[in-house]
């Protein structure tokens, strides 16, 4: 079989390269080992698949050459995607600011791709494994569980390593190595935490309950909503920062983001001096999440009016609750984490055209390679715009 592209991956990256492909005219073939196309899309955003932020810059994105997305992201850009998913008449909401979601389901989005993938006649073929990428000359040779197949170019579009049992490998980067291409180290990222014993003691009592915190580690904050989960912490706020967390370091949690507790408290102890301490954490939080801070740190007397607490004893508190710090045990790793930090080191890639510089037969697009978004939509925009630069190149 000869094909002038063949595409490694049928994901988010590698669809929207294949009809870019096609409609160029050229002879495109899709191949996945997985049995569906997509199957990262149908089960991202909840199942609604968030699938572009309208806010999309290339400082929503974490990669050691932060320049490298800049061009792609720039020609193709969230409204264009819009423009896309609405000609195929697909319904989707802004959940919080320029967050698109569908409105009714991922598949949407997946039939979308395979639609605009059938009308520029690129060829999928699913359940395929391919064991081998060997340069012939000018061209490439595969070997697949469908026999040989020889193309003019390869695109890798195999993505990163989360969700295993969803069809991940690393395929892409024994690809990238295999050609002498460098790949940065990987971990997990967008992942919830788990915490130590006691801890996750504390969160599996609280498991289901939302309160906006900002987190902070290194340089990194977000002001986001944090999730007890029966495992540690999860929500937006935890993921988000997860992707920078080192192992070992703690994390740092704002409570109460909107208020400098030292000062509040200060202020009610002049103002009300008969309040406890527990209806003024009830004024803040929720109920159960209040009395589990009362729990958790029990050095004082319930009982007791905040006219008998020392400037010390409400800083003490006003540090919990503004500075809270928390050392994570880890994280719940590549199960479960939405995406992959590192990958293939984009040195080697024009940002133009998405070939391996010197080898323009080999090309790596999407999550593969080290360009990896915030949470928020940036991840399928980086998807589609990686993909429609190469496909448009080849
Ligand atoms: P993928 O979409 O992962 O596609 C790679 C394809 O390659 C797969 O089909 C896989 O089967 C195939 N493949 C892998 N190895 C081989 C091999 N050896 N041989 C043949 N085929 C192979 N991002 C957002 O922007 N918004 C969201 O709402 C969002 N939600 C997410 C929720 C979850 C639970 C997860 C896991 C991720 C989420 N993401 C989200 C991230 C987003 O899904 C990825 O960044 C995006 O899918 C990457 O696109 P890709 O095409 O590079 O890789």
């Amino acid at each position: 079989m000869i094909y002038d592209v063949v595409i490694i991956g049928a994901g988010a990256a590698g669809l929207m390269c294949a009809a870019q492909a096609g409609y160029a005219g050229k002879r495109v073939l899709v191949l996945d080992h997985a049995n569906k196309a997509g199957k990262k899309i149908l089960m991202s955003g909840g199942g609604r698949c968030n699938f572009t932020n309208l806010g999309t810059t290339p400082q929503h994105f974490y990669s050691s050459n932060p320049y490298f997305c800049i061009s792609a992201l720039k020609r193709y850009r969230p409204e264009h995607f819009v423009e896309l998913v609405e000609r195929h008449g697909v319904e989707h909401v802004e959940k919080t600011p320029g967050q698109l979601f569908c409105a009714t389901s991922a598949k949407d989005i997946v039939h979308t791709l395979l639609t605009e993938c059938e009308w520029a006649g690129a060829e999928i073929r699913l359940s395929t494994q391919v064991t081998r990428v060997e340069q012939q000359g000018s061209a490439m040779r595969l070997t697949t569980s469908i026999g040989k197949i020889d193309a003019g170019v390869v695109v890798i579009a195999s993505g990163g390593l989360s969700i295993p049992s969803m069809g991940a490998t690393g395929f892409g980067y024994d690809i990238a190595r295999q050609f002498g291409l460098e790949v940065f180290a990987t971990r997990p990222g967008l992942v919830p935490f788990t915490l130590s014993d006691s801890w996750k003691a504390r969160a599996t009592e609280l498991s289901g309950l939302s309160v906006p915190v900002a987190v902070s580690a290194g340089s990194r904050r977000f002001v986001e909503p944090m999730l007890f989960t029966h495992r540690g912490l999860s929500g937006p706020a935890m993921l988000q920062i997860s992707s920078v967390w080192q192992p070992g370091e703690s994390i740092s949690i704002d409570l109460l983001p909107n208020e400098n507790v030292a000062e509040s408290l200060r202020e009610a102890r002049q103002e009300t001096p008969k309040r406890q301490l527990s209806t003024w954490l009830g004024e803040r939080f929720p109920k159960r999440f209040a009395q589990a801070l009362l729990e958790w740190y029990p050095d004082h007397d319930l009982a007791r009016p905040l006219a008998q607490y020392a400037n010390a004893a409400l800083d003490e508190w006003a540090q919990r609750l503004n500075a809270w710090q928390l050392k994570p045990a880890g994280t719940e790793g590549w199960r479960t984490a939405e995406v992959t930090m590192g990958g293939v080191n984009t040195d080697a890639i024009s940002s133009k055209t998405f070939e391996v510089k010197g080898l323009p037969q080999l090309r790596f697009i999407g999550e593969v390679l080290d360009v990896t978004g915030e949470l928020g939509g940036y991840n399928f925009q980086w998807a589609w715009a990686s993909g429609v630069a190469c496909g448009q190149a080849v």
